[in-house]
């Protein structure tokens, strides 16, 4: 049984092949063309995966030595993504369906970032605590099963990769900033500056808070000295990530205290972070958790893990119709 699948929500054009639950390829085009802009411009996103997709899919096939005609059926990412991206690939989905007589898979992004942990082992127990933290969404989901996931925890306003990104930007850093400030970080001291933590009720977030207070620190602390930012770089980035960090920590751990649950993975672009990977880690040992983290390839976008989630759909026959339009805000 194999699968193409296809992703396209937001800057990345992803295609992955999947043959009876194991990746074959998993071919990701990035899209540096947004760095010059400070951030994602949709309508250039949406021409970049125009241009790749063909491409990609193509190496995709050839990689995982699976031609067309052995398909059986064809995945990609309904949403939550922007529009006009999200819809290049269900559009090319949904023709190359049509054209090979074979059945289409709709997958929700952010289910399909949890399933990337069944992409290879060490694969969690049900039910786990998934801590999904990316560009758009910062959530705690309960995973019952494959397709059985519920939010009980999320972000009121930015996301956490929001908040890394807006933070890299006020440090005059080129986007996507996340990446930067973890470098960065690590020859700093992370207690060398205070951002507050907010308090948020329940397993709920707020990232709003620490841009304004690290945009007024900044304000302040360049009045006397404009040199203050090049020569405090490492401990800046290593104080946000720091507090970022406490902020995601602790509400995990109460999340794994209120539901007794001890397995605990992490997902998501924010995922790649070295500081958050060895803080979870570190934690785990203390709470006595089995703690999963991805590999990097596998927490930014990515077309194996929309691969997986189509796998666990096609068990289930849960197929779309030709009908299906892509949805930016799509919840599961
Ligand atoms: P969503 O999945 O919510 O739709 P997205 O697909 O844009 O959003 P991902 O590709 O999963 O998000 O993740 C991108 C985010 O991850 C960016 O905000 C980026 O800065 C952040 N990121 C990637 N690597 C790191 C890192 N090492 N440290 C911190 N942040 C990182
Ligand atoms: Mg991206
Ligand atoms: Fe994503």
């Amino acid at each position: 049984m194999n699968i193409l699948a296809i992703e396209s929500s937001c800057d990345e054009t992803s295609a992955a092949v999947l043959s009876n639950g194991t990746i074959l390829s998993n071919v990701i085009a990035a899209q540096l063309i947004h760095e010059q802009y400070g951030g994602v411009v949709p309508e250039l996103a949406s021409r970049a995966h125009q241009q790749h997709i063909v491409p990609v899919v193509e190496r995709a096939l050839t990689d995982a030595k699976v031609s067309k005609n052995s398909l059986n059926a064809i995945a990609f990412t309904r949403g939550p993504g922007l529009l006009g991206s999200l819809l290049v690939g269900a559009s090319f989905a949904k023709a190359l369906a049509l054209a090979l007589q074979i059945p289409l898979i709709e997958v929700n992004h952010m289910q399909a970032h949890v399933l990337a942990h069944f992409i290879e082992p060490p694969v969690p127990a049900f039910p786990f605590l998934c801590l999904t933290v990316s560009g758009g969404h910062t959530q705690i989901v309960l995973v019952r099963d494959h397709l059985d996931m519920e939010i009980i925890g999320q972000t009121h306003d930015d996301a956490v990769g929001e908040a890394f990104d807006k933070s890299a930007k006020l440090l005059n850093l080129p986007y996507p900033g996340g990446p930067l400030i973890d470098k960065y970080a690590q020859q700093g001291n992370p207690l060398a500056f205070r951002f507050p933590l907010a308090e948020m009720p329940g397993l709920d977030f707020s990232f709003s808070g620490i841009k304004t207070a690290i945009l007024y620190f900044l304000r302040d602390n360049t009045k006397d000295n404009p040199a203050f930012i090049e020569q405090n770089l490492a401990d800046i980035c290593a104080s946000i990530q720091y507090t970022l960090v406490q902020m995601l920590l602790g509400k995990l751990k109460r999340a794994a205290r209120e539901t007794g649950i001890h397995e605990i993975a992490i997902a998501g672009g924010v995922s790649a972070n070295s500081g958050l990977r060895s803080a979870l880690t570190q934690l785990g040992r203390e709470q006595g958790w089995t703690v999963y983290i991805p590999r990097f390839e596998y927490c930014t976008d990515n077309a194996a893990m929309i691969a997986m989630a189509a796998h666990y759909k096609y068990l289930r026959n849960e197929f779309t119709s030709q009908e299906v339009s892509p949805m930016p805000r799509l919840e599961f």
